[in-house]
């Protein structure tokens, strides 16, 4: 059974704040039809972003293939040939970059949410992610500037990858009275099986 109702974390990162990108970047989600949930402005600590990237036992591995297969594609070398040495050192970045001062937590729900937020999101380097996303509209950063400086790659947002992220990153962030349960009229016309109360 589809889920009409799933939910993804999405985080504007320091970066996207500071540039004044809120608002660009939550019309560009909120023009989708999928509805906004749960949303505040935080200052996070080197525990929550830890805790945060670890929700995935296997983050670390993945964030080390995906950064060396980017290097080989462009005929570069990476930096490191071991994927959890990359992903140590990416966290630590990541620790610096996201709690560097204040960044927009939010919750957005409905019909292939994850999906259609990271499709709107765009890939992980800015340099190569789609002309369209934010990522690829709004920011200029690679991986190869961002290791030879020793900073994360600064990409504007955290999405949730999967249901069992989302879930898990959701409950970290959020308390449950934190997030709203209401219906947005506009949903009749994603939703509705018949189209019966338009007509006059
Ligand atoms: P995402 O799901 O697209 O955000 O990507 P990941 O979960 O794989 O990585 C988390 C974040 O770490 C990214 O959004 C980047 O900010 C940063 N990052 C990932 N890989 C690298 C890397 O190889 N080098 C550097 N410097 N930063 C990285
Ligand atoms: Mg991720």
């Amino acid at each position: 059974m589809i889920n009409k109702k799933e939910q993804t974390l999405v985080i504007i990162k320091p970066d996207g704040v500071q540039r004044g990108l809120i608002g660009e970047i939550i019309k560009r989600y909120e023009k989708s039809g999928l509805k906004l949930t749960g949303l505040k402005i935080v200052i996070p600590t080197n525990k929550l972003i830890e805790s945060h990237y670890l929700v995935d036992l296997n983050w670390k591995t993945k964030v080390g293939e995906k950064s060396i297969e980017a290097y080989k594609k462009k005929g570069l070398i990476s930096p490191s040939e071991n994927p959890i040495e990359i992903g140590d050192r990416v966290l630590n970045n990541l620790k610096k970059y996201l709690t560097s001062g204040p960044i927009i937590a939010m919750v957005w729900e409905g019909m292939n949410a994850i999906a259609i937020i990271r499709k709107i999101t765009g890939g992980t380097e800015p340099l190569v992610s789609d002309v369209g996303t934010i990522r690829g509209d709004l920011t200029i950063d690679s991986y190869e500037v961002a290791d030879s400086d020793g900073r994360a790659v600064r990409n504007l947002i955290h999405a949730s990858g999967s249901a069992e992220e989302s879930e898990k990153e959701i409950a970290l962030w959020f308390n449950k009275n934190e997030i709203l349960s209401y219906r947005l009229v506009s949903e009749s016309i994603l939703y509705d099986v018949n189209l019966d109360g338009i007509l006059e």
